[in-house]
């Protein structure tokens, strides 16, 4: 079989992949069906936390995997409360909803936040204020939420009473909840999809302000920075902030579905039984996988990505073709003189596997990807913006 052209006729034509057969790794190494290795510094999009077949986290899911694969949420089971207990512990939350991606974790937020408006002000409470140049999910309540009207196209009408203020204008937010009835401010503390842009600390905390003044929530979209990436466990404690509502998934379940809200004081009492709910939410070895993943995030490690990232804006910040640097953490843009595809295509050339975000190179490594094979990387992503 020719996975290619199999691939091109029978799946539904939604991406542009990159022409390389993946078949196996091991850590931040890809192999390619020629036998070709890459140096992965895209982890599937934020996902492999530690990397391809990682042993802890294999052994975590198969140990699971032998034991009970699904229960469904109509019956108790270990995995996810313990997950639910350590990310509450680690973030004070109070309580989590599972689900099984970036989308539904945040659908789940949108819920709770209009519930507990509505519940607390009355009916016309529904406005969600998002930022432009967000990216919050492809559902059509999540595309309703992300800023950006390119995603819109052809796909309206979407849900309503959701309203978009500029990153860092916080006038513009005021202006807005003087205007809306709003139940909740929704941000990305770093914007991924919208070019890898970290929001101002002063904006953040003005944001956090303002919605503590008016008690309108404040949910933290983590889908990508969250888990370690930014040099803290959740992005979110860069700005010194406590949000009302925590969103993430890709790297919480390491390479396994898995989508969490995690929910505040003010908000942790507002689902009900038959309010939300989910079939595979929760999965016992996507949360077993979790589980190994959240325990491994102690300090030690977080030090190991902010050094790692140091090191690579170190590097980039004065290099020949570079233009700017953006980014916290492993989740890093490249502003490049070239066209970003003409560098990711010479990267994948030479070894090297980097994606796009708008118009960046985007970094994603591992967060533990060794310095020996990042060094490396970094060499040949050099050479591919001169
Ligand atoms: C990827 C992403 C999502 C969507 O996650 P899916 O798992 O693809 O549904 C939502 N928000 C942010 C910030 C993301 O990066």
């Amino acid at each position: 079989m020719d996975i290619q052209s199999t691939d091109k006729q029978y799946i539904a034509n939604t991406y542009a992949r990159f022409p390389i057969n993946i078949v196996s790794g091991k850590g931040s190494i890809v192999k390619d069906e020629n036998g070709k290795e890459y140096i992965d510094l895209a982890t599937g999009i934020a996902v492999n936390t530690f990397g391809i077949a990682d042993e802890e986290w294999i052994e975590a899911v198969t140990k699971q995997l032998k034991t009970l694969q699904h229960t469904s949420n109509l019956y108790y089971s270990a995995p996810c409360a313990s997950l639910a207990k350590i990310l509450c512990e680690r973030t004070g939350m109070k309580k989590v909803f599972f689900s099984n991606s970036g989308a539904e974790a945040n659908e789940c937020a949108i819920k709770v936040a209009r519930k507990y408006a509505q519940e607390k002000k009355g009916d016309k409470f529904s406005t969600i204020v998002t930022l432009k140049n967000s990216f919050h999910g492809r559902t059509i309540t999540t595309l309703a939420a992300t800023g950006q009207e390119i995603f819109h196209k052809d796909f309206t009408p979407l849900t309503p009473g959701f309203v978009y203020a500029t990153a860092n204008a916080i006038e513009e937010i005021e202006a807005i909840i003087a205007t809306y009835n709003c139940a909740a401010i929704m941000i990305e503390v770093v914007q991924g999809e919208g070019g890898v842009n970290p929001l101002e600390y002063e904006f953040v905390q003005d944001i956090a302000d303002i919605a503590k003044r008016h008690d309108i929530l404040l949910i933290c979209d983590e889908v990508q920075i969250g888990n370690g990436r930014s040099g803290k466990l959740y992005g979110y404690m860069n700005y010194d902030i406590i949000p009302d509502i925590v969103t993430t998934a890709k790297g919480l379940g390491g390479g396994l579905p898995l989508g969490a809200t995690m929910l505040g004081e003010k908000v942790k009492d507002v689902l009900t039984p038959g309010s939300h709910g989910s079939t595979f939410g929760g999965n016992p070895i996507a949360c077993a996988g979790a589980i190994s993943i959240i325990n491994r995030l102690d300090n030690d490690l977080l030090n190991g990505v902010k050094e790692r990232s140091e090191y690579i804006k170190n590097e980039l910040e004065n290099a020949d073709g570079v233009i700017s640097i953006s980014g916290m953490g492993l989740m890093i843009g490249i502003e490049t003189e070239k066209d970003a595809g003409e560098v990711i295509k010479e990267c994948m050339k030479k070894g090297v596997l980097v994606i796009k975000a708008k118009d960046k190179v985007r970094l994603l490594p591992a967060l533990n990807i060794p310095m020996e094979q990042l060094k490396k990387a970094i060499i040949i992503l050099k050479n591919a913006c001169k």
